[in-house]
């Protein structure tokens, strides 16, 4: 499936939609989830078009994947969860029903997350 440009996180990269803006460098962004499910919530996204964690993963370069893991730590230090914990989550496809086109991880953290899957 081609990545499809207009999709909401690729507009919010354009800066044609708002967003609550936590991080950025040349690599990622980092907002706050517009619906959050934990305390912290946050959306990290690379800056580039991927639509998935397996097609960024296949299509980016080390680079940028680089940049983007290490993006994703900072975030992480930054709001102040990396020592008392938090949980990266990236929904990919119908299965796990990612509704953003856009390869994007969910951060969580502020409370006890609890077990990783609900029955
Ligand atoms: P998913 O694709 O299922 O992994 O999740 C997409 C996430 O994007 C959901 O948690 C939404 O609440 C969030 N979301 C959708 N639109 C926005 C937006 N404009 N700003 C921030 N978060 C958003």
């Amino acid at each position: 499936m081609a990545y499809d440009k207009k999709n909401i996180f690729a507009r919010i990269l354009r800066g044609e939609i708002p967003c609550q803006k936590l991080y950025e460098d040349g690599f990622a962004i980092a907002f706050a989830d517009i619906n959050p499910q934990a305390p912290t919530h946050v959306l990290v996204i690379p800056t580039g078009p991927y639509e998935s964690l397996d097609d960024f993963t296949e299509q980016g370069t080390v680079a940028e994947i680089a940049g983007f893991w290490r993006a994703v730590g900072r975030v992480a230090r930054q709001l102040g969860v990396a020592e008392t914990g938090y949980r990266i989550l990236a929904n990919t496809g119908p299965d796990a029903h990612q509704e953003v086109q856009h390869f994007h991880v969910h951060l969580f953290a502020g409370k006890k997350l609890g077990p990783m899957l609900a029955k």
